[in-house]
């Protein structure tokens, strides 16, 4: 199905986490694609944003600085988008650092795990894969399909790295409160991403979830997203302006190395506009003013 280029894309990544367009390559080609505005979400760093923004007022297109953190969900897989974070907010920094010892450390006993399965695959192997942002379980499955472990980046997922297979390794998380307490204290604002990965099993469910969501200081919703059906994308938005909470979307894009939505691409209503960025906007304002 064709889908009309818009004017935004609020989430995607670079290769400072697991894309494979370094920040200013991404910042170009939205240019060439018509887009006004993006945001640069990667997966626990920032370290992309500079060359992102600076690429950004070279070509002429609007560079919000963002991030991407996973936080402990009670069911579910749960991401929160941060807009606006102050790259030099050393709150934050520290928070990331956290983080990426975190996976670090993660990383080692996915080493092991594989190895106990018969895969001798070394760090300084995954490293050399074609992104060298925040290593992940991605750079793992292309290390695995180069030395023919398996066919493709999704077949080293479903029989290796994925939720509950054999060499998965459960990643430390923030509660989504700390998240959004130090998002905010980077003078950003927070918007919870693809909800239908919280795996709320009713409508009911998921609108009691983002009551309490609100209440801990959330700002937004990613109603725009490639896998959403037009059933959720309705009960996303309702339920987000039932809060008086903002509405985002993004493509989630990755590069090429997944079969998905290209940028901009992919994620619903022909009739996004910018308005909904000013919107966004108009929050972080509010924000910065204390309202
Ligand atoms: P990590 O941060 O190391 O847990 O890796 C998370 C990334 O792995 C996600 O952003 C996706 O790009 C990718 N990923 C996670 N689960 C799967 C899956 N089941 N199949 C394919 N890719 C996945
Ligand atoms: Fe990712
Ligand atoms: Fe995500
Ligand atoms: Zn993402």
């Amino acid at each position: 199905m064709a889908e009309s280029v818009r004017v935004f894309d609020l989430h995607l990544h670079t290769t400072a986490s697991d894309g494979t367009m370094s920040p200013a390559e991404i910042v170009r080609y939205a240019k060439g694609k018509g887009l006004r505005v993006i945001a640069i979400t990667d997966h626990d760093t920032i370290e992309g944003l500079q060359e992102g923004m600076h690429e950004g007022d070279k070509v002429g297109l609007e560079v919000i600085p963002g991030v991407e953190l996973s936080a402990d969900a009670p069911r579910g897989t749960m991401h929160l988008l941060g807009y606006y974070i102050d790259p030099a907010c050393s709150e934050l920094a520290d928070k990331l650092m956290v983080l990426q010892q975190a996976r670090m450390e993660r990383n080692l006993a996915i080493v092991e795990k594989l190895r106990g399965l018969g895969i001798p695959i070394e760090l300084s192997e995954v490293k050399e894969a074609p992104e060298h942002g925040q290593i992940g379980r991605p750079h793992f499955a292309y290390a695995m399909v180069q030395k023919g472990y398996a066919q493709n980046i999704q077949d080293a997922f479903d029989r290796y790295l994925g939720k509950g297979r054999p060499a998965y390794v459960e990643k430390f998380r923030f509660s989504p409160e700390e998240a959004m307490h130090f998002i905010r204290k980077a003078g950003g604002i927070t918007v919870l991403a693809h909800p239908f990965t919280l795996k709320q099993p009713q409508p009911a469910d998921f609108d009691a979830f983002i009551g309490e969501l609100k209440r801990e200081g959330l700002d937004g919703i990613e109603v725009y997203y490639p896998e959403h059906s037009d059933g959720q994308r309705k009960l996303y938005r309702d339920v987000a302006q039932k809060y008086g909470l903002v509405i985002s979307g993004g493509s989630d894009f990755h590069g090429f190395n997944k079969d998905e939505a290209d940028l901009g691409e992919g994620y619903g209503d022909r009739e996004l506009t910018y308005s909904l960025v000013e919107a966004i906007k108009a929050r972080r304002e509010q924000r910065l003013k204390g309202l």
